[in-house]
């Protein structure tokens, strides 16, 4: 059995989350908590932490604010294949992020293995990480949100009847039950770090982190144009951006500049396409006498992922050579893609 199906063996059993490792992995004794059991008294000072406490510091890693939460659950979506994703917010992300898509779905048993460590449908071998094309792949995510907040995952498969609810609690499973829901997901994170209070306490102004969730937004909108995509925050509407699966990418990219960024746009963007035999690099700049004082408006995607890189911006500078006023940054959408 390789480690990696580990959503194999998750066991299933309502507050325990722990026993995904396979058996043959650890010669000790592990105890219901995932513990390694003490051999020897008074030399076992090496412990195997439960996988409850370990998935609470690895999503200090995975998530360091409401905005990396959204990106790992829409990142989901998108590799789900949803043709729509929603994003609620409430209050900055504090008490709400949700995100809703129309993809491929869960069944009863992966709506329950996905918060296991290394739980992840996306890579089987070693072999496949050169080969693989998703966003996600280390199946850290879900088990990372689940271990710091409340989490409600709904997800049906268009094949099944009926859907599976399931409540995560600080990485207890609170809940399992099938349900009725629409095809897809949802996911609802609620009171994220609301059991770690010194994350909590390390969480920005609410401007600040909403400024982070928009931003977040914007690029995963623009990553994806012909996805529609819709950003709420308490209840009210920021953006909403329409299904442009009939467009072609470079029309549907072009149009979701002009939803996120503004009809300032419209008309005033330039494609640039070069292929070379190790990468080709599609999409749009803007014109110099719209660019602005700060970087916010430049995006980088490599192979689909959204990078920031000063050396690239430099590079798209360069390109403008004197026609940009110094200290001034064009628009940018490009899309670099090299062989994984
Ligand atoms: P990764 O994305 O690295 O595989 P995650 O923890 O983000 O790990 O997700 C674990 C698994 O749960 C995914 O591999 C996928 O099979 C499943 N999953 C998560 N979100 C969704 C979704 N929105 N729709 C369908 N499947 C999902
Ligand atoms: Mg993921």
């Amino acid at each position: 059995m390789s480690h990696f199906d580990s959503r194999d063996d998750f066991d299933p059993t309502p507050h325990d989350t722990s026993a995904d490792e396979p058996a043959e992995a650890t010669p000790a004794e592990v105890d219901g908590d995932g513990v390694v059991a003490d051999e020897q008294e008074g030399d076992g000072l090496v412990r195997t932490l439960p996988d409850t406490l370990a998935n609470k510091i690895a999503a200090g890693e995975v998530v360091q604010r409401p905005a990396s939460a959204a990106k790992e659950l829409v990142e989901n979506a998108l590799d789900a294949g949803a043709t729509s994703v929603e994003l609620h917010i409430g209050r900055a992300g504090s008490d709400l992020i949700q995100v809703v898509d129309d993809g491929c779905g869960m069944g009863p048993r992966d709506a329950l293995g996905c918060f296991g460590r290394h739980a992840t449908s996306k890579l089987r071998a070693i072999e496949d990480l050169e080969r693989l094309h998703t966003l996600g792949f280390r199946g850290e995510a879900l088990a990372s949100i689940g271990a710091v907040a409340q989490v409600e995952l709904k997800t049906k498969r268009r094949q099944d009847a009926t859907g599976t609810l399931v409540r995560v609690h600080g990485g207890t499973v609170e809940e399992n039950r099938p349900c009725a829901a629409p095809d897809g997901t949802s996911i609802a994170v609620r009171h994220l770090f609301y059991n770690v209070p010194a994350r909590r306490n390390f969480l920005k102004s609410a401007a600040t982190e909403f400024k982070h969730l928009v931003e977040t937004f914007q690029f995963l909108a623009l990553s994806h144009p012909r996805v529609g995509f819709l950003l709420t925050h308490d209840g009210a509407e920021v953006y909403r951006t329409p299904v442009q699966s009939d467009l072609a990418f470079d029309d549907a990219l072009r149009r979701r500049v002009v939803q996120l960024f503004g009809e300032k746009y419209e008309g005033h963007l330039t494609p640039v396409e070069e292929t070379t035999s190790y990468l080709s690099m599609r999409g749009l700049v803007g014109p110099p006498h719209l660019a602005r004082r700060t970087h916010g408006e430049q995006f980088f995607f490599v192979n689909g992922r959204y990078v920031k890189s000063r050396s690239l911006s430099h590079a798209v500078a360069a390109a403008y050579g004197e026609a940009l006023a110094s200290g001034t940054f064009p628009f940018f959408a490009l899309f670099l893609d090299v062989d994984p």
